[in-house]
């Protein structure tokens, strides 16, 4: 349980931490919380030459609100969790965020060293891609905005290029007639999501005119579900509706099993917090 030996820098600015990242190449890690990192490299999972603790960095952390949510890379979950302005624009955050781990957890984890490190049972990543955000990276080639979407391409494994570093995430508020959620079961001792589903829903007129869903936990990644999302487009965002169109949860996803669920109880349980978090985001969005 203790780490290879390694050298530790901390600089104080991105550009610094930049730098470091292009000198050292492939031998160097970024250190957020370190909550995923470190008990990987105590185990040897991981055996890094070279530590760049970017803690010092104060411009990537923090929240602004102001029709556009913008998320320093380095805001902890706790700083998310007890933001009242983001609480306004976008409520969903705040409760997927206050589910995660416990307040250790919570004051030392990250929001841009989870979507990193794209734990497939983490939950942030099924909330940013409900949300649509938009994450922003910057590395040897300047700064690049990645779709939520096209973020996660495997298990623990993102668009991510050499050398580029997380800077923020950034998504609109929400405003009269949307409405989002989250749900999720959790693991009982870490509280990773064992299934965790994000919903948004925009409602006009008493239809759904737009709704994304994904889910976390289940598969090798989180997932947008579009069937889920296409049955629900142009109804009335019933009960009735929303069981219809969560019970296309999980089609098309490769499913996980391990010692803590099988595939085929993972793949009930999408269905049920599927649906869960729909009629969550439906109340709130009417
Ligand atoms: C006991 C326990 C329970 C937990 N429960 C949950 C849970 O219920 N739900 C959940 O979602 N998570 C959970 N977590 C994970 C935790 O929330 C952290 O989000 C997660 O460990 C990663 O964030 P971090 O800041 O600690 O990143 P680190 O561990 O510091 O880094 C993780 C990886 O991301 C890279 N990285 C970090 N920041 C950046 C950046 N800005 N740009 C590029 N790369 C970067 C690092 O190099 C590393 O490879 C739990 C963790 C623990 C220890």
């Amino acid at each position: 349980m203790i780490p290879a030996p390694f050298d530790y820098y901390a600089p104080t600015s991105l550009a610094e931490a930049l730098t470091l990242l292009q000198r050292h190449g492939d031998d160097a890690k970024i250190l957020a919380g370190g909550h995923s990192l470190l008990p990987a490299m105590k185990l040897r999972l991981a055996s890094p030459a070279v530590l760049i603790d970017i803690n010092k960095v104060a411009e990537l952390r923090g929240i602004k609100v102001n029709g556009t949510v913008e998320i320093g890379a380095m805001t902890t979950w706790s700083a998310i969790e007890h933001d009242a302005a983001l609480a306004k624009a976008c409520p969903v955050m705040a409760e997927a965020v206050s589910l995660i781990g416990d307040i250790q957890v919570r004051n030392r984890g990250t929001i841009g060293g989870s979507l990193a490190h794209a734990d497939p049972a983490a939950d942030m990543p099924a909330v940013v891609l409900a949300l649509d955000a938009q994450i922003h990276v910057e590395g040897p080639n300047g700064p690049r905005a990645i779709a939520a979407a096209d973020f996660f391409t495997d298990m623990l494994s993102t668009a991510l290029e050499p050398g580029e570093i997380i800077t923020s995430i950034t998504f609109n508020s929400l405003g009269a007639g949307e409405g989002a959620a989250y749900a999720k079961f959790p693991h009982p001792a870490s509280r990773y999501a064992i299934v965790g589903a994000a919903a948004y829903v925009k409602m006009e007129n008493g239809q759904v005119t737009a709704c994304r869903v994904a889910i976390t936990g289940a598969g090798p990644k989180a997932e947008r579900q579009p069937a889920v999302e296409q049955a629900l487009i142009g109804t009335d965002g019933s009960a009735d509706a929303i069981a219809a169109a969560a019970a296309h949860a999980g089609e098309g996803m490769d499913m996980l099993g391990d010692i803590h669920a099988s595939e085929e109880y993972r793949r009930a349980m999408c269905k049920v917090y599927t649906k869960r978090a729909l009629l969550k985001a439906v109340e709130r969005a009417r």
